[in-house]
């Protein structure tokens, strides 16, 4: 039995909608996936700036931290702040010592009028100035040395000519792309669209209408998949390596590893809490830094799935990095005042939801 562990990885995490939470009720009731997309993130993420963004990221980095998880694989989309976007969502998290792998989330879903493309079945059927913009971000941000993959946010928002650009820029720069794919019945043309491009170092997240066998991570998000009744994605039967991920709604991986078994479980009453154990294991695949970062929590058998599986509410005391730094003390982090990011995320969160 242990109390410690390394730190947890999140393989998907959106730090922009830390200041989604509360935020006002759309226009309309949405009432399926594209409808949740177009009323809530689009709106969300198209009135996002970069104030606010470093909020929403220093939120949301404090926050990880607290659940002991000290590496996070960030998708950002934010259409009118685009450039130093990643910076800052960088800037926040070293701030509060968790490590990052940036993204921007290219997309052509704004053409360049300022309108949602007009017909949501049909892919765009050319690159907008955003994606160019969102690819040069990436490109810019990983030359100077941050460290990032090239996003893109679905293939069915993205016409050809982008999902070429970004499967090429990342050939150039040795990163992977990472993306959501079939998260939605909408997206099921994805696995033909970028069955050419996809490559071993590509991140795909969600896969729940995925028709087949793309090279890459798949990063599980039971979570948000059951937020969104897109469906259950079956990870145990996909090939992939698979980790697990929160798609923006926090970043507590061992709340995350529950939702993943009870879901799996609720699919098969034959599986094992060992699977999605194994899930969230697979995260220092690729943030292997937070196997340096010890982790300890207030119950004694946190090495055990079959213990975690059962207990909910097991909480991080302290986060310490192998260089002796306690980053996270009695449940606090040390290098930034949690009082004061709560009252800075308030302020913003309350421009942001004026502009909706
Ligand atoms: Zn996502």
């Amino acid at each position: 039995m242990s109390a410690t562990t390394p730190g947890l990885v999140c393989g998907h995490h959106h730090l922009y909608s830390s200041l989604a939470r509360g935020m006002p009720a759309p226009p309309s009731r949405p009432t399926d996936f594209l409808g949740i997309l177009q009323q809530v993130w689009w709106r969300l993420d198209a009135a996002l700036d970069l104030d606010m963004l470093r909020a929403s990221a220093l939120l949301g980095a404090t926050e990880a931290l607290q659940c002991g998880t000290t590496a996070i694989i960030d998708h950002h989309e934010g259409p009118n702040a685009i450039e130093g976007s990643l910076q800052v969502i960088a800037d926040a998290c070293h701030e509060v010592g968790v490590s990052v792998m940036c993204a921007y989330g290219v997309s052509d879903r704004w053409q360049d009028n300022a309108t949602l493309w007009p017909d949501a079945t049909t892919p765009p059927s050319a690159m907008t100035s955003a994606a160019r913009r969102g690819l040069a971000e990436c490109e810019g941000f990983i030359r100077s040395g941050g460290k990032a993959m090239v996003g893109v946010h679905a293939a069915f928002t993205c016409s050809e000519d982008t999902l070429e650009a970004a499967a090429g820029l990342a050939r150039d720069l040795g990163v992977g792309v990472h993306v959501h794919v079939a998260e939605g019945s909408i997206d099921t043309p994805a696995g033909a669209r970028l069955e050419h491009l996809a490559t071993d170092d590509w991140l795909l997240v969600h896969g729940v209408h995925l028709d087949r066998r793309l090279p890459g991570v798949l990063a599980h998000n039971p979570r948000s998949n059951m937020n969104n009744a897109v469906g259950y994605a079956r990870p145990a039967q996909r090939p992939n390596t698979v980790v697990l991920g929160t798609d923006g709604i926090g970043a507590d991986m061992l709340e995350e590893f529950r939702l993943a078994y009870v879901a799996h479980r609720a699919d098969d009453v034959t599986a094992s809490p060992e699977a999605a154990w194994q899930w969230l294991a697979n995260g220092w695949q690729l943030m292997p830094g937070a196997l340096t970062d010890t982790v300890t929590w207030n119950y004694d058998h946190v090495d055990s799935p079959w213990h975690v599986a059962f207990t909910p509410g097991i909480r991080a005391l302290q986060v310490q990095r192998a260089d002796g730094e306690v980053l996270l003390r009695d449940g606090l982090p040390t290098r930034v005042d949690i009082a004061e990011i709560r009252a800075k995320a308030a302020e913003q969160a309350t421009r942001l939801f004026s502009r909706l």
